[in-house]
């Protein structure tokens, strides 16, 4: 074990007594226990053998107990969501931040320079009156530094956001477990959490804003569709309002989709209320030039969007660290001081790489100090950014142009627990693991109205500390539940 693993362990917050962790054969019963109840309470996912099948289904990954995350901070992260909500929204229609924020990026990342480019068209063309439905989940890590803790955003996600449905149904396995494991008193600490009626309640509203009885709700999905379950959680909530849902690739929007002359949006005859976005944020995912053609159809037609494509570009990685410069987050709420302060307390450090003195002493600090930073390309879905020596070779690999596809940020620290992570196909081993807290928001706006604006649930997903990167889709993060302390 090297000295890094061993100053971690000494660290370790143990929310679940060591004689428990430890204690065997107990935790075989439990592991047994638990994978039934993941099961029989619906915590499942396709197998990556069969990703498209219902035939054969196992347990999505969680860990085997919940983890310990302090009270207070918990709940500085729900308190913040419907500040995120307005941020997001407020920045969504601020076409000169976007385009100075994103100036440097799309001249050298074409996929969010293609994003962009739909934006530009979309502009040209604004809609009165349009309905506005934000489904977003902002992720934080809690930083540990000196023996203090501090809630730190990793990221906000503005599309398709996931985990809302699995993660209603986890906090009844952990409260099974823990009672099993004669732990009754944790067990009822265990929160209720039900982001899938958080989620549906938003596209409920935008679909009867909509205003069109025998309109559908869209849910716009991936051609492999292991996460289906957890979709099904949110539509369903939809079913139960009599609210019809269909699910439809790029592929059926190109073949089918068109407009009519008030920019009504068909596919396959039906006509659409609400486009749900649960795939196009990666470049993979526009496999043709019709699939860009499909996006922008449905962004210039008068069907809600969530996200429609400038709340989109809202949750690159460009926007994230241009909103920690100074004065940018006064410029969003100028009234309101206070909200700033919550806002920003939440910021990690975060850096340009672009062209300029300050880019250029952005990379030598990195430079300088690797294991600091993480370096960011505006990219989704895990798995994608840089660590350690490994963004000395990027960046020196890079020129100063081409630099401005990265962003650099501070490396958050949490404070390692130890957990068993439950996954198909692999023995549960004591691990040491990090935890990683998104609190899902939803707002619904009309014009300049805002008729929804709330925090609707949380999720915490949790991985083995050996790993830098990736979420439970990447398949490196389990399901978890927090265990308030
Ligand atoms: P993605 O949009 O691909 O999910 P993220 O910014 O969330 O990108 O990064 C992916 C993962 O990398 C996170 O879930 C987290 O585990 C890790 N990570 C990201 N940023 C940081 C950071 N600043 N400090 C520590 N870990 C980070
Ligand atoms: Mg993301
Ligand atoms: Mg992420």
């Amino acid at each position: 074990m090297d000295g890094w693993m061993i100053r971690l362990m000494s660290m370790a917050t143990h929310g679940i007594p060591d004689e428990l962790l430890r204690n065997e054969e107990l935790i075989k019963e439990l592991e047994a226990v638990a994978k039934d109840s993941a099961l029989l309470h619906g915590v499942l996912m396709r197998t990556k053998e069969s990703p498209n099948s219902s035939e054969v289904v196992s347990y999505a990954p969680f860990t085997l107990f919940p983890s310990p995350v302090p009270s207070v901070i918990f709940h500085q992260a729900l308190e913040i969501s419907t500040h995120f909500n307005r941020l997001i929204d407020r920045v969504s229609q601020s076409p000169r931040f976007l385009e100075e924020a994103l100036a440097s990026t799309i001249k050298v990342d074409s996929f969010t320079a293609k994003l962009f480019n739909i934006y530009r068209q979309v502009q040209q063309d604004p809609q009165d009156m349009a309905i506005v439905l934000g489904l977003n989940r902002s992720d934080y890590m809690i930083n540990h530094v000196d023996g203090k803790e501090a809630l730190k955003q990793i990221e906000m996600n503005t599309i398709a956001a996931s985990f809302g449905g699995l993660s209603s149904r986890t906090p009844n396995v952990h409260r099974h477990v823990l009672k099993v494991a004669d732990r009754l008193e944790e067990s009822k600490l265990i929160l209720d959490n039900n982001p899938a009626a958080g989620l549906a309640k938003g596209l409920a509203m935008a679909w009867e804003l909509y205003g069109s009885e025998r309109a559908v709700v869209m849910f716009l999905v991936e051609d492999i569709q292991r996460n289906i379950y957890d979709h099904r959680y949110v539509e369903n909530e939809l079913w139960a309002r009599n609210i019809r849902v269909i699910r439809r690739q790029f592929e059926d929007v190109s073949r089918s989709g068109y407009l009519d002359q008030n920019k009504r949006l068909f596919v396959d005859g039906q006509e659409i209320a609400v486009v749900y976005f649960r795939n196009g944020y990666m470049p993979q995912n526009y496999k043709l030039e019709q699939s860009w053609e499909a996006r922008l159809m449905m962004e210039r037609s008068c069907a809600v969007k969530c996200p429609d494509i400038s709340t989109h570009l809202v949750g690159t990685k460009k926007v994230q660290q241009e909103l920690a410069r100074p004065g940018v987050l006064e410029s969003f709420f100028p009234d309101e001081p206070e909200t700033v302060t919550q806002i920003r307390a939440t910021f990690a450090g975060l850096y340009t790489l672009d062209m300029g003195e300050e880019g250029d002493q952005n990379v030598a600090m990195a430079l300088a100090k690797p294991d600091q930073y993480v370096l960011k390309p505006q990219r989704e879905g895990g798995g994608n950014n840089i660590y350690g020596n490994e963004i000395c070779c990027v960046l020196e690999s890079l020129n100063s142009t081409e630099r401005s596809a990265y962003i650099l940020m501070d490396k958050i620290q949490p404070r390692p627990t130890y957990n068993y992570l439950c996954r198909k196909g692999d023995p549960v081993r004591l691990k040491m693991c990090l935890c990683e807290l998104g609190v899902f928001g939803a707002y619904v706006r009309r014009g300049t109205e805002v008729l929804m604006n709330e925090c609707v649930g949380h999720l915490l997903r949790t991985k083995n500390a050996e790993h830098a990167d990736g979420g439970v889709a990447a398949g490196v993060a389990a399901l978890d539940n927090p265990l308030l302390i």
